[in-house]
């Protein structure tokens, strides 16, 4: 390798490594339980704040040319969703009504409550997150542990109300000890997801996090890759940031999600929130 590619390569190890996404290249399928609990779990910081808190506090990344910027490449099969038919008439009751008392992974064994989704069945903006955790497990809705109050801050900071949005997981049930979801259990319980966004619709979907934002575009790839970068995903627009949990025990790696949440309120038209 070239002494300036190399040196490129370096720089953007030595900022992954700043965020603690020290996997940098490998695919989170394949990481250790210990792996995955450094980059996104208990988070330790809070967040008293929203929008100010998100400014950049580490210097912006070193610039890339553009044929070297990376790209999300197919996984080795296709994705999830390409074998699930869109079903006519569907609607956020009617999913609700299929899924049941649901048993068809083995996630159903150690849930208390079923996370569906919540928010406006109309949104412009769906967060879709990986599965629920222990306060969602028990209260039954998405996102609302101290990740889910910096999630309720990201939003307002972008000048909404949660209730203006639309909340959701891969899994509906939650992984035992936190883990993450393994592919048959997202397999099972994914098309539940697709069917939500085909039923709401929105303009923006924004993935929170390796394990939504890797199943959304069937990808192995860390989101380091793609994170930030934007995708079409049937009728709507797709973006990939980190999960509010991540950020917990990261702040520094907030002003990265708050460049991407601006850039999805571009797209809806939004300016941020005034203090
Ligand atoms: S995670 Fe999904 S597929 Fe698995 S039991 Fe829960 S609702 Fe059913």
């Amino acid at each position: 390798m070239n002494p300036a590619k190399r040196a490129r390569v370096e720089a953007w190890l030595r900022y992954g490594e700043e965020l603690g996404v020290t996997p940098f290249f490998r695919d989170r399928a394949t990481m250790m339980p210990a792996q995955t609990e450094a980059v996104e779990s208990a988070p330790s910081i809070e967040m008293a704040a929203a929008r100010p808190k998100f400014a950049p506090a580490r210097p912006a990344p070193p610039a890339m040319p553009a044929a070297a910027r990376p790209i999300v490449a197919a996984a080795a099969g296709p994705s999830l969703f390409e074998a699930v038919e869109r079903v006519e008439g569907d609607s956020l009751p009617r999913i609700r009504e299929d899924i049941g008392d649901c048993t068809r992974c083995r996630l159903h064994k150690g849930r208390t409550k079923i996370v569906y989704g919540t928010g406006n069945p109309r949104a412009e903006l769906v967060f879709v997150g990986e599965g629920p955790g222990h306060d969602e497990d028990i209260q039954g809705e998405p996102f609302v542990g101290r990740a889910g109050k910096l999630l309720t801050q990201m939003i307002e900071a972008m000048s909404l109300r949660r209730e203006d949005v639309y909340i959701c997981n891969v899994v509906k049930c939650r992984p035992p000890e936190n883990r993450l979801p393994e592919k048959d259990e997202i397999a099972t319980c994914s098309p539940f997801l697709l069917r939500q966004l085909a039923a709401i619709q929105p303009k923006v979907i924004c993935c929170l996090g390796a394990c939504a934002a890797q199943t959304m575009l069937g990808t192995n790839q860390g989101i380091s890759r793609f994170r930030g970068e934007w995708f079409d995903f049937r009728s709507s627009k797709l973006i990939a940031t980190y999960h509010p949990a991540y950020l917990l025990r990261n702040p520094n790696a907030k002003g990265e999600v708050w460049k991407d949440l601006q850039k999805v309120m571009g797209v809806l038209g939004l300016q941020p929130k005034k203090k």
